[in-house]
This record gives C-alpha cells, structure tokens and sequence, in this order.
C-alpha cells in the first residue's frame, strides 16, 4: 500500500482511539486464564467476546467446541476463488499468580507512559484485537478488503493447544489457507 492509503487508515484509527482503546480494556478485564479448571464462564465469555466482534464486521462463524476450550472460527467470504487469509491468535491468558507481583492489577488495564498494562495485553489479546481494529477502520475507509479471511481463534495456546492440533489432525481442509498471518511471537521492535 502506498504511504496515501496508510494515512487516511491511521486517521480513522486515530479518530476512533478513545473507542477503540475502552474495548481493548473491556477485553482485558474478562480473566480468561485457560490452566484454571473451573474457570469455563471466564473462557466463554472471552471467546463469545471475539466472536461478538467479528459478527459485526460481517464475518460468520461460531464457538467450535472441543474437549478443552472452544475455539473461535468465523470466516468473511469476500469472494470464491479470493486468496484465503487465515489469522490465528489465542484469547487465553496465563494465570496471574503471584498477584503482588504486579504494579497495577492484572485484570483491571491500566496505562502508564502510553502503554496498557494487563495480563494478555501483549500476549495475545493485544494482538488479536488490533486484527479486528484494522479490518474496521479499513472497511470504514475502504469498503471490503478482496481477501477471504477466516480468524482462527485458540483458547488452549497457554496449556499446549491440544484441542487446535486435534483439529488440524482430523480436519486439515477446514485451515486451508493462502496466506497465513500470527503474531503470537516475540516482538523485533516497539
Ligand atoms: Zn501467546
């Protein structure tokens, strides 16, 4: 994309900050931590979270559920024949013991020096809401991107993603895919 098409795209973002910055925090609040047992309310109210957020931006899909925690697949078919995008992330977090270890709490965001701090905020909840942040600022700015894209959502990444792998396993055609996209990774650079 040229520099002309970033900028009308970072204006929209920064237009909607305000808005967009209140939902990456409501978000983080829901304490969705996948080694807890008991804790399935948390995990559903994650995923059905993302899910709720895709659906608005026209995509289909649901709660695929599986012996572990369910994982979100929801799919926009621009077009047959498009190239196929995938897009995976987690919205599982790690368990936030020990909790006085924390400078602020880990499920109420809080933003020092520019930055949000709170547990999944740069694994990976961070990363997987700016994929859903970008496609709306796009489509606002755009109209539709010419890619079939299907989000690939994970509850289990922080306990092995068994679940997902099974999936894989037994049912490789549903994740075919074109071009695949993560960023569940280390970060190069700020
Ligand atoms: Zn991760």
């Amino acid at each position: 994309m040229s520099s002309k098409v970033y900028e009308a795209l970072f204006q929209d973002i920064d237009r909607h900050m305000d808005e967009y910055m209140g939902e990456l925090c409501d978000f983080l609040r829901i304490p969705g931590v996948s080694t807890y047992p008991d804790g399935r309310e948390n995990m559903e109210k994650a995923a059905e979270w993302i899910l709720e957020k895709l659906r608005t931006l026209g995509f289909e899909g649901g709660l695929r559920q599986t012996e572990g925690w369910p994982i979100v697949m929801a799919e926009h078919t621009y077009r047959p024949g498009a190239p196929r995008l995938l897009i995976y992330g987690h919205y599982d977090v790690q368990p936030e013991m020990p909790v006085e270890e924390w400078i602020s709490p880990p499920f109420e965001p809080t933003i020092r020096d520019g930055a949000v701090y709170a547990r999944g905020a740069n694994d990976d909840k961070g990363q997987v809401y700016t994929y859903l942040k970008a496609l709306e600022s796009y489509r606002r700015v755009y109209g539709e991107i010419p890619l079939n894209i299907l989000f690939v959502i994970e509850g289990e990444e922080e306990i092995g993603s068994k679940s997902l792998l099974r999936l894989m396993r037994e049912q490789p055609e549903l994740m075919q895919a074109d071009i695949f996209l993560m960023s569940d990774s280390s970060m190069l650079s700020k």
